[in-house]
């Protein structure tokens, strides 16, 4: 199953280049055209799947294994100190490209980068009890 003017489906039939570091049968990985970090890397399952909602539990694990795989590689090869791990999942979280991706982006010291600093507030009990119990029932198999 394929979009027909998806861009990363594209990349995965070979249609238009990218910088490919991995790819296996479920996955491929390559550089972000437009990078926050230097490394910066996308994951993708083969398989159009829009959202990370959408995809099965079969493509989340091997996508994720791919992920850590490729993560693990990139500190390596670039000497980050760490990484964070994105999945900006519908337009409103910032998901620009219709076909489910993960971010690896590797962190360096003093790189500027903000995104593991969002401000916080204190968590509302009465509202946290609610949510707690909501969720417990949806969750419940
Ligand atoms: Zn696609």
């Amino acid at each position: 199953m394929s979009s027909n003017d998806c861009i990363f489906c594209k990349i995965v039939a070979k249609q238009i280049p990218a910088y490919v570091v991995y790819e296996n049968d479920h996955c491929i990985a390559f550089l972000d055209i437009n990078p926050v970090s230097y490394g910066h890397c996308l994951v993708v399952p083969k398989q159009h799947v829009e959202t990370f909602a959408d995809a099965t539990p079969e493509v989340i694990s091997e996508l994720f294994k791919c992920v850590q795989q490729v993560a693990i590689a990139i500190c390596k090869a670039t000497n980050a100190a760490g990484f964070n791990v994105v999945i900006n999942s519908g337009e409103i979280a910032g998901q620009v490209i219709r076909h489910l991706h993960v971010h690896i982006v590797p962190r360096y010291d003093n790189d500027g980068l903000t995104i593991d600093k969002q401000p916080s507030t204190k968590l509302d009990e009465a509202k946290a009890k609610q949510l707690v119990e909501k969720l417990q029932h949806m969750l419940k198999s």
